[in-house]
């Protein structure tokens, strides 16, 4: 069971981003949050969310969703090679991963305050 995303419904509001600041900090501290939107360099409005899980970033773009390995992308990191999603990757590797907001009441925050239903649980 996890966040999943629906990037063709995203609307890049950062609702969810916010939200999952706030359940961290109690602040809308944005460099707290494992769930991110993600602009790409390679297109103009293009736009998906990646969230960092245990041990998967994971990379929900419109033409589908991308896993990557925690680990693997340390080791991109440390190494020469870079794909082009690495290059905003990096900043959430330090973050901490999604805990479902296991000890809030009321569920995920991020599901709470998307306006349009792209984020669920399965
Ligand atoms: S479920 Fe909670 S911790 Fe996980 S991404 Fe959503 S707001 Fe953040
Ligand atoms: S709250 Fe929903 S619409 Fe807004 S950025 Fe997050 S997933 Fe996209």
């Amino acid at each position: 069971m996890g966040i999943k995303i629906d990037a063709l419904k995203c609307t890049a509001c950062m609702a969810c981003e916010m939200a999952c600041g706030y359940h961290r900090d109690d602040a809308f501290a944005l460099l707290s949050s494992c769930i991110v939107v993600y602009r790409g360099r390679e297109k103009k409005n293009y736009f998906g969310v990646m969230l960092k899980e245990e041990e998967n970033l994971v990379i929900a773009r419109p033409e589908g969703l991308e896993i990557q390995r925690i680990g693997a992308v340390e080791e991109a990191e440390q190494g020469e090679e870079k794909a082009e999603s690495d290059a905003s990757a990096k900043p959430m590797l330090l973050r901490e991963a999604c805990d479902l907001c296991s000890d809030l009441e009321g569920g995920p925050m991020c599901i709470k305050f998307c306006p349009v239903d792209a984020i669920f649980v399965d």
